[in-house]
């Protein structure tokens, strides 16, 4: 179903349009996206890994949305998870999507016959919060999505660093524990195997089975399958004793990760994105509390503001297309 996020504005205006498309494991996502940044209309539906049924669905999504707003695009960029070579338009390896050396951006070209572009999606999502959302007032800035994984973009003057054939950039799988937890890449003690939302999720089932009277139990109906971060931030809330420390202890993490991403760029501005950001009154005291301890010779001499992304879900769209202006 399109969701209209802004009255139309047909082409005879003059305006350039793009297509922004943000594909995830479980769903993908298009937009409209005018020039400025701001999104006209959004149509999603489930990822299917097959990757000729994948850029079907996508070329379906924007073939509705350009018929239902009138607006013609001319040209569109996509924001995948994992390893994307943005100057080639090759989806390296993503092991989120399981595609490997797949030229997307090729792919996409000849479904929707325009210019495309792509990138990864945490990349796409940071230079969507530096042109129009959090990011706008700041030069410098390094976001990290706390979802299934943790995601990061680092965006300094206007521009995406993304390291040798865009490897590069991929902070949650820095270690923060040597010999840690098991990180879906094949490390162990990765950031995202600590401070992701699945993350969270395993450490507050861990500390239910210790717990026969955390509120926990009520909130999931007695089943730990229920269990979703927006639960364990409730419990926080309700002063729930385990919950309170498994949230203390999750943000010890999140701590020590973010701040080994600003010793090592120092930007104006950390940015924090994803799922769990819908908590950021639990999430951003105690982490700033936590980063201020570490953080190398104090913030006195070069102050980093630590904020939450504005944009939401619709972050990837909007720097997706922002690739192509
Ligand atoms: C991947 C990143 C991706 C992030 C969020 C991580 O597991 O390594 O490439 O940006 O998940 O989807």
């Amino acid at each position: 179903m399109i969701q209209l996020q802004s009255s139309l504005n047909a082409n005879g205006n003059g305006h350039k349009y793009y297509a922004g498309i943000d594909i995830g494991g479980t769903g993908i996502k298009c937009g409209i996206v005018d020039e400025t940044g701001k999104i006209i209309a959004i149509n999603k539906c489930p990822t299917k890994i097959d990757v000729k049924l994948a850029i079907e669905d996508i070329s379906m999504l924007i073939a509705d949305l350009q018929k239902q707003t009138g607006i013609t695009i001319v040209g569109a960029g996509a924001g995948c998870p994992g390893i994307i070579d943005s100057r080639s338009g090759v989806v390296v390896s993503s092991s989120n999507l399981r595609w490997n050396n797949v030229p997307l951006a090729a792919l996409l070209k000849n479904a929707l016959g325009v210019p495309v572009r792509i990138a990864n999606d945490a990349n796409a999502a940071a230079l969507g919060e530096y042109v129009n959302g959090s990011g706008k007032n700041y030069n410098s800035i390094v976001m990290i999505t706390l979802g299934t994984g943790i995601g990061s973009g680092i965006v300094f003057d206007g521009k995406l660093f993304d390291g040798n054939l865009g490897a590069g950039a991929e902070l949650g799988h820095e270690v923060i524990r040597y010999n840690g937890e098991q990180c879906a890449c094949g490390r162990r003690g990765c950031f995202e195997a600590y401070a992701s939302a699945t993350a969270l999720i395993r450490q507050a089932k861990c500390a239910m089975d210790k717990d026969e009277g955390s509120i926990l139990w009520k909130l999931t109906d007695g089943d730990k399958n229920n269990l979703n971060g927006k639960l364990i931030f409730d419990a926080y809330r309700l002063k729930d004793n385990t919950a309170i420390k498994v949230v203390k202890k999750y943000t010890d993490y999140l701590a020590v990760g973010v701040v080994n991403l600003i010793n090592s760029f120092h930007p104006q501005a950390i940015l924090l994105g994803g799922g769990l950001c819908a908590s950021s009154d639990v999430i951003l005291p105690l982490l700033k509390k936590r980063v201020k301890k570490q953080i190398y010779r104090g913030i006195d001499y070069a102050p980093v503001e630590i904020v939450v992304a504005e944009l939401g879900n619709d972050a990837g769209i909007c720097g997706a297309a922002a690739l192509l202006f």
